[in-house]
């Protein structure tokens, strides 16, 4: 069993923190929240003072932060991981970050004599209390191998995307085509209603032809289909509108910097801010939908 340090213990970090103190892990735990660290010491943990006190004497650190922002100041800090981190540990970013940020992080830690994987995570709260998520892991073949372990403990799958960023990469891209999937199975159902196709006739076909996907078969936007898809549960999320923009939007920065061209990634980020803008950022990001249904 190894000593961990755990940096962020929001609604993804808590339980997969708690599933690696239900592996039989030794955990030093920290959050800029007390009742987030007091939470996880009930449940078994060491509370740490702060950054460099979680990584102290650590084999590995795991970050669990809400965006780059946060994961830049947290790795790269005046006291922060990097300069903190015992010489040949491993540091795992499994927050959803800009691919740049995460190549920095790993530049710095290369130069530290750090290991680093980038390794963000899909299945959502959901997965994380589960310990059933898919991690999308960036980094040496060495780094992973020390990693999976780890990734069992708290997911059903871990996937070696490549070098440092890949990870990122891997989780945006997929996220880009799940947001535009996701508003155009929409569009097809509303269209449906105006037209006078019952939902449930155009999933039976779409469902079994070209216009199959995901976000249809798995997810489906409209209550009936798929009972378990949040559009049976007045759109709870599942995975929140306003972390579908966020995604959209590393994809457009990842798009904008890299040269891609993604004109329908970039609809989609205006579409779903449009409808985050309404307030509805919290529910799932299938409720679109109910936005495109007004919208028309
Ligand atoms: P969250 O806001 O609930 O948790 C983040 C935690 O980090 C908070 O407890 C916050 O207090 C803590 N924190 C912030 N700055 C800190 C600092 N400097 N030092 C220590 N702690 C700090 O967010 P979440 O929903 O747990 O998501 C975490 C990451 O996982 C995000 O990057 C998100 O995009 C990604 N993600 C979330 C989901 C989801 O469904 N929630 C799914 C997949 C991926």
């Amino acid at each position: 069993m190894a000593d961990i340090g755990f940096i962020g213990l929001g609604h993804m970090g808590a339980p997969m923190a708690r599933n690696l103190l239900k592996a039989g892990h030794r955990l030093r735990v920290f959050d800029v929240s007390p009742s987030a660290l007091e939470s996880l010491a009930e449940a078994g943990a060491t509370p740490a003072s702060g950054v460099a006190d979680a990584a102290r004497d650590k084999q590995i650190v795991i970050t669990m932060l809400p965006s780059g922002r946060e994961s830049r100041d947290v790795y790269m800090g005046l006291a922060g991981l990097i300069a903190s981190a015992a010489k040949g540990s491993l540091l795992i970013d499994c927050s959803t970050i800009d691919v740049a940020t995460a190549r920095d992080i790993h530049g710095a830690a290369a130069r530290a004599d750090v290991d680093c994987l980038d390794a963000p995570v899909s299945g959502g709260v959901a997965g994380a209390v589960a310990a059933a998520l898919t991690f999308m892991v960036g980094g040496s073949d060495t780094a992973f191998a020390r990693g999976e372990p780890i990734f069992k403990a708290m997911g059903k799958t871990a996937v070696h995307t490549g070098g440092p960023g890949n990870g990122q990469a891997a989780k945006i891209c997929n996220n880009l085509i799940l947001g535009i999937s996701m508003i155009g199975v929409s569009e097809a159902f509303v269209l449906a209603e105006k037209l006078g196709l019952p939902a449930a006739i155009l999933f039976e076909v779409a469902s079994r032809a070209s216009g199959q996907c995901w976000s249809l078969t798995s997810y489906c936007p409209v209550p009936g289909p798929v009972p378990s898809s949040p559009a049976n549960n007045g759109y709870r999320p599942g995975f929140s509108a306003a972390m579908m923009l966020k995604d959209l939007k590393l994809a457009g920065e990842a798009a904008k910097t890299s040269g891609a061209g993604t004109p329908l990634g970039a609809a989609a980020t205006s579409l779903y801010e449009r409808y985050v803008a309404t307030g509805k950022g919290s529910l799932d990001f299938s409720g679109i939908i109910e936005w495109l249904r007004q919208a028309g």
